[in-house]
């Protein structure tokens, strides 16, 4: 790489000079640092929890595309809080620039974030990934019951929590205009209380949160360090769970890894039904697509269906920007979609995700066989040589050569923690740039498990 990685960051701020206004730029993007770029991730430093959320829900795709249009790939970026800058800026500052970034605010009432029409329960397409999801969502929706009170949906980016979360509240909308339901994402609902705060309008801000029957609040991870909003949603939450209404809530991690919500929200969350989502299989993937494709009047053979929904694996929103681009250049070219075609117009959607289609399993049988060692040794405990070798070569080569990320390899390490993973793939990538035998060795397995063919 030619490129410096100071001046990636200098190069990535010019760049994002163009794309906002002057103010915007001024108090968000100029006082973020650049602190690492390794392995397609970049890490940018910023001097509160409030900067990070504000950073991550506002001008992250925006941050993302520039730095992988400069690195020509994508990469991803994560955002730490600069310990040399002491605590956390308080919620009150967070506050102020709150009122000196935002000009005039929107009146209270309309702070509710209307609905996506095809977020409902007939666009959701069902597979291993979702079922209990769905199924719990649909219990929610159901006006005569009060199970899993309150649920809390968790999962990665595009896995499906917002669509869910909104067909339940367009459903339970149909049992009569009585039921008042409302979504918010976790941000809306902060700026609502920073506003009615500012404004001294709690009241008001109380009775339009406390006074429904459905309350679905999106990606509580985003309440993180804003104390008193957490204050506020707390007493929410509980004005409504005693009055037996539902609450819905979604994030990306389980309550007990949101270290940075308060204690008492984070158990009430647990009181209810706790449900995971996750990355979709090829067939449901599959299904999707040709289900989003039926109303853009989108006809896409077979063999090209399989070939995006192999590569468009984690993030589904994906498969919607795709689809859209294709829909467009059908409607002016009259011929049939191609994979060709496909390449060519989906090129940036597609960068990066070749389907690598190695398991963890497939790596692991190949390092014990070449060692001598069985998979319960690899993967247990024992730290002698004899073992730790291989294990550290065989973590190595998970993550250099499947899709997985540390956490899914260390679960696969008989559920070791994921730092270690980190620090096997450090060793190696260390040990290798002095070591040619081990250099050898690792080509040599990595030409085994790509060659052999995939275990079906
Ligand atoms: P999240 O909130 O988990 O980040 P979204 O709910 O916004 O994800 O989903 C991203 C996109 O993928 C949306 O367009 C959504 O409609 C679509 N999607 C996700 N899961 C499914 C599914 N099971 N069936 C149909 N569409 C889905
Ligand atoms: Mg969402």
């Amino acid at each position: 790489m030619t490129m410096t990685t100071s001046t990636l960051w200098d190069q990535a701020l010019d760049d994002l000079r163009t794309k906002l206004d002057e103010e915007s730029f001024a108090t968000w993007l100029e006082p973020v640092h650049f602190l690492s770029h390794e392995d397609n991730v970049v890490v940018l430093t910023v001097s509160s929890v409030f900067n990070r959320n504000w950073l991550a829900n506002n001008y992250h795709e925006v941050i993302q595309d520039s730095l992988s249009g400069l690195l020509r790939r994508e990469v991803t970026v994560e955002y730490r809080i600069r310990p040399d800058e002491g605590l956390a800026r308080t919620e009150q500052q967070a506050m102020e620039v709150f009122r000196r970034t935002q000009g005039e605010a929107p009146p209270l009432d309309l702070i509710s974030c209307p609905f996506n029409q095809t977020n409902t329960f007939e666009a959701f397409v069902v597979g291993e990934c979702n079922r209990f999801a769905h199924a719990a969502a649909q219990a929610v929706a159901d006006p005569e019951s009060l199970a899993y009170n309150p649920l809390f949906l968790y999962g990665g980016v595009g896995l499906g929590k917002t669509h869910l979360m909104q067909a339940i509240g367009q459903r339970l909308q149909t049992f009569g205009s009585h039921l008042i339901v409302r979504y918010v994402s976790s941000e809306a609902f902060m700026n609502a209380f920073i506003e009615a705060v500012a404004q001294k309008r709690l009241v008001e801000f109380r009775n339009s949160f406390r006074n429904v029957d459905l309350l679905l609040v999106d990606d509580v991870q985003f309440f993180s360090g804003a104390e008193q909003t957490q204050t506020e949603f707390f007493h929410t939450f509980n004005v409504l769970y005693d009055a037996g209404k539902k609450i819905v809530i979604s994030s990306d991690h389980p309550p007990k890894e949101l270290h940075e919500l308060e204690e008492r929200l984070r158990s009430r969350f647990e009181w209810g039904l706790i449900v995971d989502m996750q990355a979709p299989d090829l067939e449901t993937r599959v299904a999707i697509l040709r289900k989003k494709a039926r109303p853009m009047n989108l006809e896409l053979s077979a063999e090209v269906t399989i070939y995006i929904a192999e590569r468009v694996r984690s993030n589904l929103r994906k498969l919607e920007g795709a689809l859209t681009r294709l829909a467009a250049h059908a409607s002016m070219i009259r011929s049939p979609i191609t994979i060709d075609t496909v390449r060519s117009l989906l090129g940036p959607f597609l960068v990066g995700a070749e389907p690598k289609k190695i398991s963890i399993e497939k790596v692991q049988m190949a390092v014990c066989n070449y060692f001598d060692v069985t998979l319960l040794e690899l993967t247990g405990p024992n730290r002698s040589r004899k073992f730790t070798t291989p294990r550290q070569i065989a973590a190595y080569l998970c993550r250099e050569l499947t899709d997985c990320s540390f956490p899914e390899i260390a679960r696969k390490f008989g559920g070791r923690d994921h730092s270690s993973i980190i620090h096997s793939h450090r060793k190696i990538q260390r040990e290798m740039a002095t070591q040619l035998s081990l250099q050898n060795l690792i080509k040599y397995l990595t030409k085994l498990i790509k060659e052999e063919p995939p275990i079906r």
